[in-house]
């Protein structure tokens, strides 16, 4: 491979970039980078300090302590909040809330982008996120944009919680995953919305084998077989 690649995942919650991107940067050796835990980083910094997440003066006086790293480890992205991984710690739907609510403020935003950016510059990437084709990384080489319908979705991340041995109900999975929709969608700065020139993925239909494959045509069709 002798340049360096970027492709951009975006799409509501529960919809599988996760699963997509890691399958598609283990085939293609890119590294995948999920921009959803730096936000969930900076929640639970919130948490951990008693900040209120929508207090963005009150989050952003603390910028020069919030220590973000993330590591690939055995080829998982692993996030480290001032030295210590906080991987698992971020994936509680208490988390999930607070990074929705950290990640609708501009400051918050502009203080993680060069952190996103910065990746790209160094090696091939598979980010997803929210804003990744329209705002992180507007020259990306392929930009995909999935939806799936959102009871799928929510069926989807309550096994995924349920497989990590938390305590949730379906009911609240599928009430937060509107929730965070909606202020994804609706909030100002770098709302969830595709890029113009985004492929549009619907995976309602499709098992992660046919997502993935599904994928690998987009990719080809976009860049050809120089990969
Ligand atoms: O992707 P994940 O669900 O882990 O992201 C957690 C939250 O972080 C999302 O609900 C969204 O509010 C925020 N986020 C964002 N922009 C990104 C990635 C995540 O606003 N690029």
């Amino acid at each position: 491979m002798s340049r360096i690649y970027k492709i951009a995942i975006d799409g509501p919650s529960g919809v599988g970039k996760s699963t997509l991107a890691k399958g598609l940067a283990k085939e293609l050796g890119f590294v995948y980078v999920d921009t959803g835990a730096i936000y969930r980083t900076v929640g639970l910094y919130a948490q951990y300090n008693e900040i209120d997440p929508h207090d963005e003066e009150g989050l952003s006086a603390h910028f020069g302590k919030i220590d973000i790293e993330l590591k690939w480890e055995d080829g998982a992205q692993h996030v480290y909040l001032c030295g210590k991984d906080v991987s698992e710690e971020i994936r509680t739907p208490k988390s999930s809330m607070y990074a929705s609510a950290v990640s609708a403020l501009p400051k918050v935003r502009a203080f993680l982008l060069d952190m996103q950016r910065s990746i790209a510059s160094k090696t091939s990437v598979i980010m997803d996120g929210r804003d990744i084709g329209t705002v992180i990384l507007p020259d990306a080489d392929v930009k995909i944009f999935m939806s799936a319908d959102e009871v799928s979705r929510a069926k989807r991340r309550y096994k995924e919680l349920c497989e990590k041995g938390q305590t949730v109900s379906f009911d609240e999975v599928l009430s937060d995953m509107k929730q965070r929709d909606f202020n994804d969608s609706t909030r100002s700065a770098a709302p969830l919305k595709p890029a113009e020139d985004a492929v549009m993925f619907d995976n309602t239909e499709l098992d992660i084998a046919q997502t993935i494959e599904a994928a690998k045509k987009i990719i080809t069709e976009k860049i050809g077989n120089e990969l």
